[in-house]
């Protein structure tokens, strides 16, 4: 049995939480969450209040605004640190509480609060996918956090749709909000969330290695995780520029109430221009994801037909082409669990060529060697699929017959006997073996027990006189 791998991306589990953690793990870990709630709550009250949404930052003659949004930075280190599930409820919570103070209707309400969630689960979605911790202790790591980040505010904005619809604020006034949202989420990753990962997520790890208990199931399918992570990218990137410029769209027209033809003239030009960027951009994204898919499938397909080629070559004698040693152990253990769960009945042959030195002395190596192969051969033509067929050691030859009893598998061995007795052509010098039967007892404590009697009954037939097959019982 191969032991699992080992997991790179650690996630805490609830239950698993639940059921293995230490008192003290228990004390620390609640009480750590029950206070990221209070402040969640509490800060995220505090930005409707203190008016902390679409602040205006001037900069070389520009003006971007942010919206500074601490309970999206305190979820960002549950998810990042300990999981989604986690960091969901702080900032549903958060966002919920303000939305119904801030006399939101609470159906819209309900709704409005998912949107950071969502925002969340691009960062959950994007370190399952390649498998990696967000510690970000290289340039690369720092890259990818940033680009998540990015994609997640984004979709974290999507609540300013509702926000301002609810408030009953136009579209000029939408776009402080919305870029607010995404460009205060994504500055607070960066200048916050990073650092925080960067101080303390390694620790995280080195708790989570010492206690696998605690820690969430792996996902089934990376593959399906990856071509999420790419939708949820170009969602982002497509959904960003269609906002941005259908938001400011709308300013302009807005602002052009008093403006003459030619001025008129200008600006739909622009803006037209603009649009056909955006969808000639839209179309690069879509093709740049697909191909990125494609080609992540390619290789990991081709990945996977590597590690099978190897597989097999790790199974596999190299001059007979049967199996080999450390493969038909495995089929031994196999057998003798499902002859001790379910009863099965099992036998072994175990071949010899007789007198192989001579052949070896006679001719040379290389036609022993086309006697090994022609062996290998006859075997593998006369057993049926279920039957296993492995090249011991030298000229020695194991065959397990699942579901034969002792009578069955000297059938089965004398019916080899012949056919190799009968077997050599002009090049290869005639031959014969001889095979030791046994089956499989209820007493045999392990598959040596079995072998030691296969073992006996050829020496038996050496002694007996070669080119036969003896049985014992
Ligand atoms: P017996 O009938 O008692 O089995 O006689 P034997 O000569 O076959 O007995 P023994 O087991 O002593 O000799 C086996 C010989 O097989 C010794 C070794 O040189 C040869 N041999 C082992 N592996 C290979 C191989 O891969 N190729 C070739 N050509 N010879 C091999
Ligand atoms: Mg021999
Ligand atoms: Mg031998």
């Amino acid at each position: 049995m191969t032991p699992p791998p080992a997991q790179t991306q650690q996630t805490v589990g609830v239950r698993a939480f639940w059921r293995a953690a230490t008192p003290a793990e228990r004390r620390w870990v609640g009480l750590g969450w029950l206070l990221s709630l209070a402040s969640c709550i509490a800060s995220g009250l505090a930005t409707v209040i203190l008016a902390w949404s679409g602040l205006p930052l001037h900069f070389a003659g520009l003006t971007v605004y942010v919206t500074v949004y601490p309970p999206l930075v305190l979820a960002s280190w549950w998810a990042l640190c300990f999981g989604w599930v986690w960091a969901a409820p702080l900032v549903y919570a958060a966002t919920f509480t303000l939305a119904l103070y801030a006399g939101m209707p609470l159906a819209w309400a309900l709704l409005f609060a998912c949107s950071n969630p969502l925002g969340l689960a691009v960062y959950a979605l994007g370190y399952r996918a390649i498998d990696r911790r967000p510690e970000l202790h290289s340039g690369s790591a720092w890259l990818y956090f940033v680009m998540l980040a990015f994609a997640s505010s984004v979709f974290g904005s999507a609540g300013a749709l509702i926000w301002s619809y609810t408030n009953r604020i136009d579209n000029t006034g939408l776009l402080p909000i919305w870029q607010g949202w995404w460009l205060g989420g994504l500055l607070q990753a960066v200048l916050l969330v990073g650092p925080l990962l960067w101080l303390t997520r390694r620790r995280i790890s080195a708790w989570l290695t010492r206690r696998p208990a605690l820690l969430a199931p792996p996902p089934a399918d990376p593959r399906r995780l990856t071509l999420r992570l790419i939708l949820v990218i170009v969602c982002a990137v497509l959904g960003y520029g269609a906002g941005t410029l259908g938001l400011a769209e709308g300013w302009v027209q807005q602002r052009l109430a008093g403006a003459d033809a030619r001025q008129l003239e200008t600006v739909q030009t622009l803006l037209s221009t603009a649009w056909s960027f955006y969808w000639v951009m839209a179309l690069f994204v879509l093709f740049v994801g697909f191909f990125g898919y494609r080609s992540f499938r390619h290789w990991s397909a081709a990945n996977d037909r590597l590690l099978a080629e190897l597989e097999q070559l790790a199974r596999t004698d190299r001059l007979s082409g049967l199996l080999n040693r450390r493969a038909m152990e495995e089929a031994l253990d196999e057998q003798m669990q499902r002859g001790r769960r379910h009863g099965e009945l099992a036998s072994l042959l175990m071949l010899d060529i007789d007198h192989f030195k001579r052949i070896n002395d006679a001719y040379g190596h290389a036609v022993g060697d086309a006697a090994i192969v022609a062996l290998a051969d006859t075997l593998r033509a006369g057993l049926r699929s279920l039957d296993r067929a492995a090249r011991w050691g030298g000229e020695e030859f194991l065959v397990l017959l699942p579901q034969q009893d002792a009578a069955a598998a000297c059938a089965v061995a004398e019916r080899l006997r012949a056919a190799l007795a009968t077997l050599p052509g002009p090049e290869l010098p005639r031959f014969t073996v001889s095979v030791g039967v046994a089956s499989l007892q209820a007493a045999d404590r392990g598959w040596g027990d079995w072998l030691k009697r296969a073992d006996g009954a050829l020496y038996a037939a050496k002694q007996a006189g070669r080119d036969r097959v003896v049985a014992t019982d």
